[in-house]
């Protein structure tokens, strides 16, 4: 029986497969060495859960090229497993649009992009036929809010800007332009975390997840909205290799959330959001 949906883990795909053990500024904070994707399915599968996968292109960046077709390559193997998303680099223009619906002919279900590693402000009108593309293709985008273990501790932070990853105004203006496109902010977006629960609970077509961060070190803030208020919207994603599923789900066990609402951010939210029939599975 499913457990739990995880909707937030990384895969690595292309030249990062190639490259990601010799990869500097990747979060390596808890020592897991880096799995396979048939690792991970197999680590799914073991937990009864499912879990949404993606690659983040940020080639114009760092000149490292992804696979979107690898993606979908690990859904297709493991279809009770994986929900595959896709990556384009905003930069790309016309060509990051024509990838969107290559992802879409592919399977893959949802975008997820990394402004801060894509170095990209994320209202910016030269984006939006990407949004476009996704609210015609029905494809939700994942967008990264708060700070980012990437680049963290370095002389400059590795160059990225945090100030992309805020959610008001950005999320918060790119929710309102396209009310038809859903969006998750990734990540309880502290230290914009009271910004970001203003747009969950203003922006209807607005979710959230809570990857990223060990469930002990939430803000109070983010505990308190999500057991009440924004139950419905939130989900439950561990940002794996960041953060094992097994040690988000015991530290999430002791924070003080309703058993009517732990389910949800589970599992039920997230059901819901991808269209799962949970009597199938
Ligand atoms: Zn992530």
């Amino acid at each position: 029986m499913l457990k739990a949906i995880d909707m937030h883990a990384h895969i690595y795909t292309g030249d990062r497969a190639k490259q990601q053990l010799a990869k500097a500024g990747v979060p390596s904070a808890t020592g897991h060495r880096r799995i396979t994707p048939d690792e991970m399915a197999e680590m799914y599968q073991r937990l009864e859960m499912r879990a949404v996968i993606f690659d983040v292109d940020q080639e114009t960046r760092t000149g490292l090229k992804i696979s979107n077709a690898e993606t979908a390559g690990w859904m297709k193997k493991y279809p009770k497993t994986f929900i595959g998303y896709g990556s384009v680099d905003p930069w790309k223009g016309k060509a990051a649009v024509d990838e969107v619906g290559r992802c879409a002919d592919m399977g893959l279900r949802g975008m997820k992009f990394q402004q801060a590693t894509q170095a990209f402000e994320p209202s910016n009108k030269r984006f939006f036929p990407i949004y476009e593309a996704c609210v015609r293709l029905n494809l939700p985008i994942i967008f990264h809010t708060g700070t980012t273990a990437i680049g963290a501790g370095t002389a400059g932070g590795g160059g990225l800007l945090l100030e992309y990853c805020r959610p008001i105004p950005y999320i918060d203006r790119v929710a309102a332009w396209y009310p038809e496109l859903r969006i998750i902010m990734a990540h309880p977006a502290w230290p914009w975390h009271d910004e970001q629960l203003a747009v969950m609970r203003h922006k209807a077509n607005v979710y959230m997840d809570l990857s990223g961060w060990a469930p002990k070190y939430f803000p109070e803030s983010v505990v308190q909205n999500a057991n009440t208020l924004i139950q419905d919207k939130v989900f439950f994603g561990s940002d794996f290799p960041v953060l094992t599923p097994e040690r988000w789900l015991s530290e999430f066990a002791a924070l003080p959330i309703k058993d009517t609402v732990r389910p949800k951010i589970l599992l039920h939210n997230a059901a819901k959001f991808l269209g799962l029939d949970l009597s199938a599975s």
